[in-house]
């Protein structure tokens, strides 16, 4: 593959197994040349993330839980410290209680609305807002990841949902104020494929099932697909394209039913 990433560098946020969606955005990232900082939450995912990230020649790897200011702030100073620039930033993360994934919306508790808004949506312009100083005059690009049960009713994914809206949103208005420091900011919208996060959605299966029924392509997508979309928005082919979410859903979203 022509190394069109050499010479820039990308923090992901959420690998957190072969699995991940972050992972299949590093290994495309990497491909083509980019040197990445992975984070990992804890002792418990430690490991796998070195692991994993060792595949990835130059990378680095930080401890961040985006719950703890202090541990964001380390990141992009080790980074600052390493790197010395950031050209990329992949935002893979998302957390919702188990008990709120399933059954009614309406049941959704206080503390569980604040935790997944908190993780899920604040944490990218926590994050954003490190990154900055490290980005302008970059052509820099940010990714997030997002699902469409932002827009449409998807069943059980209840909290995620209006998590995911904010966070489209988020992304406009963030695309609006880093747009003239020459940073852009852009969702992937993708089709549901198992991960460990979306074991946590109730029936989660019978999405999958769906969506190999009626998406255009009759099937479901893949991490490198995810993967490739990245490369595109992280990469001088998509210099254009900001404040946007693309999706990478097997053509899904354009269905009626
Ligand atoms: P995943 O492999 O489980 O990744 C989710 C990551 O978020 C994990 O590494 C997780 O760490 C991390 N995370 C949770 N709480 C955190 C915190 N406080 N601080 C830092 N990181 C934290 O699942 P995934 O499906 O690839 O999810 C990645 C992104 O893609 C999410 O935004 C998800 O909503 C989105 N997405 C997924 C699908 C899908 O069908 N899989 C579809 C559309 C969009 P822990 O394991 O330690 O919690």
């Amino acid at each position: 593959m022509e190394k069109i990433l050499a010479g820039k560098t990308g923090v992901i946020l959420g690998v957190a197994n072969k699995r991940s969606l972050a992972w299949g955005c590093a290994r495309s990232l990497a491909n083509a040349g980019m040197r990445l900082a992975f984070t990992f939450v804890g002792e418990r995912l430690e490991k796998a993330v070195r692991a994993l990230a060792s595949e990835c020649s130059g990378s680095i790897v930080l401890p961040c839980d985006v719950t703890q200011p202090e541990q964001i702030d380390a990141v992009f100073e080790e980074i600052k410290t390493q790197f010395g620039f950031l050209d990329t930033v992949v935002h893979a993360i998302a957390f919702a209680k188990r008990e709120e994934l399933q059954g009614d919306f309406y049941h959704t508790s206080k503390e569980g609305y604040m935790l997944a808004h908190e993780v899920s949506v604040y944490s990218l312009t926590a994050v954003v807002r490190r990154a900055l100083p490290l980005m302008e005059g970059r052509e820099g690009s940010i990714v997030t990841l997002t699902y469409i049960g932002s827009e449409r009713v998807v069943p059980n994914y209840n909290i995620m949902g209006i998590a995911k809206a904010a966070l489209e949103a988020s992304v406009r208005y963030l695309a609006a104020d880093l747009g003239p420091r020459g940073v852009r900011v852009n969702a992937i919208s993708a089709g549901p494929i198992r991960t460990l996060s979306a074991s946590g959605v109730k029936d989660f299966n019978l999405m999958i099932d769906h969506i190999a029924a009626t998406a255009p392509l009759r099937r479901n997508v893949t991490a490198e697909e995810v993967g490739d979309t990245c490369l595109f928005l992280a990469g001088p082919h998509s210099r254009g394209i900001t404040g946007t979410t693309i999706f990478v859903d097997a053509g899904f979203h354009i269905m009626g039913t």
